[in-house]
């Protein structure tokens, strides 16, 4: 019983720590920009054009926002621009992961917080009797 318990104090341990790492992590991140950075190849349409036997042109850069229910809003991204995007868009991708890296924790730390009040129900109704007490 008492073995269990420490089990789970030292498992729920762990699990608290990652997640403070995490929080402390998404806390601190700076600026941050949403969506997703594209890079696209494209074929211009013209006849003869270099782009008809395969040498697309490009690179081009867009930052596609995702819109319920609709088709993603494309936004250009002068070249210029592209690695400050990348880099404020790559926080924003971590601070999301964190995030569900935190609600993954969570809910094995609240399993974690259930088995342990099993095992102390189980203690404490050992050091106790009672009529109609329902068994642990
Ligand atoms: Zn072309």
């Amino acid at each position: 019983m008492t073995t269990d318990i420490s089990r789970l104090r030292q498992q729920a341990g762990k699990l608290k720590k990652r997640r403070g790492e995490l929080e402390d992590h998404a806390l601190r991140a700076g600026a941050m920009v949403r969506g997703s950075l594209l890079e696209l190849m494209r074929k211009c349409g013209k006849p003869g054009c270099k782009c008809l036997r395969g040498e697309l042109h490009g690179p081009n850069y867009y930052l596609s926002l995702p819109k319920p229910g609709k088709r993603s809003r494309m936004i250009p991204v002068p070249r210029d621009r592209v690695k400050t995007i990348r880099s404020l868009n790559a926080r924003y991708h971590d601070f999301q992961h964190a995030m569900t890296e935190i609600r993954r924790l969570n809910e094995e730390i609240e399993s974690l917080l259930l088995a342990v009040r099993e095992e102390q129900l189980g203690l404490g109704k050992g050091k106790v009797e009672l009529p109609g007490l329902p068994p642990a």
